[in-house]
């Protein structure tokens, strides 16, 4: 259920899942930056929460070292192997209790300082807001595939976003309580919270290119994409209600063979 805010809503309960895999040298500039932002907005309750999912490099000995000189505001898992970014973010939402829940990439190109914007956004009633990098400063072969799949989500799942995967998000904790992530299903949490009938916004965000490290997601991403595409939207529809998707193809391929014997017969 989901009742209608008001628009002065304020919130000062906030906590950020920062997925990590292999992100050393941006991890202090980036917890600084969150930390300075909220408390010009004097957040009462901050949570900053890191996943490291698996890095070999030295990010976790970098996010111990945040957690040990920020005891009230930061705290981290760790997983023992890389398992995706899904699954890192879901267990960032089971860990935390807080109002509101941020997602970030731990690797600079979101900025800490359109954290307000965002909160802006959710107090005008919805329980998803999430960011649209506008201008994306990626290379060609990561934007252009980027464009085709987000037409091809809009068009499969009737959630009109420019920018499904925008690691960028805010959510109300109903929200993170509700969906449930693993596999690579982070790229489709929109088309997730629409089916569970959350109101889900978007916000224009500033994006800054990769100044640390590397990308983790090739190409190949883009095949994968639509292929979870194809299973998103079908259980978004029909996994309450199965046999009209399963009858439905089982019906046609019967008829179509009713006729083909008929007239073989005939
Ligand atoms: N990430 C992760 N596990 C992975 C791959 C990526 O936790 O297996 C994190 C990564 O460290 C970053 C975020 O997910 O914080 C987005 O990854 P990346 O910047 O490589 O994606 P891109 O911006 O290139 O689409
Ligand atoms: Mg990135």
């Amino acid at each position: 259920m989901r009742s209608d805010q008001p628009k002065t809503e304020q919130f000062n309960d906030i906590g950020f899942v920062i997925p990590v895999y292999n992100e050393e040298a941006s991890l202090n500039e980036l917890h600084a930056r969150i930390l300075d932002s909220c408390e010009r907005l004097k957040i009462e309750y901050l949570r900053i929460c890191f996943v490291d999912d698996g890095s070999t490099d030295r990010s976790w000995k970098t996010i111990e070292g945040l957690c040990a000189t920020h005891p009230d505001t930061t705290c981290a898992l760790r997983f023992r192997r890389n398992f995706g970014k899904a699954e890192a973010l879901q267990a960032g939402f089971s860990h935390l209790s807080n109002e509101v829940i941020f997602t970030m990439d731990a690797d600079l190109q979101d900025d800490p300082e359109e954290i307000p914007n965002f909160l802006e956004k959710l107090s005008e009633g919805y329980d998803l807001v999430s960011g649209w990098k506008k201008v994306r400063h990626d290379p060609i072969d990561k934007t252009l595939p980027s464009k085709i799949f987000n037409g091809l989500a809009r068009a499969a799942s009737g959630v009109q976003l420019h920018d499904f995967n925008c690691g960028f998000k805010a959510y109300r904790a109903e929200v993170t309580k509700h969906i449930e992530l693993f596999g690579e299903l982070h790229r489709f949490i929109p088309i997730l919270a629409h089916a569970e009938g959350f109101k889900t916004g978007e916000l224009a965000v500033r994006h800054h290119p990769r100044e640390h490290g590397v990308s983790k997601y090739g190409s190949k991403r883009f095949v994968k994409g639509l292929l979870d595409l194809i299973t998103v939207v079908i259980m978004a529809r029909y996994m309450k209600r199965p046999a009209h998707i399963f009858g439905g193809i089982g019906l046609a391929s019967g008829m179509i063979g009713f006729c083909i014997l008929a007239w073989l017969s005939f």
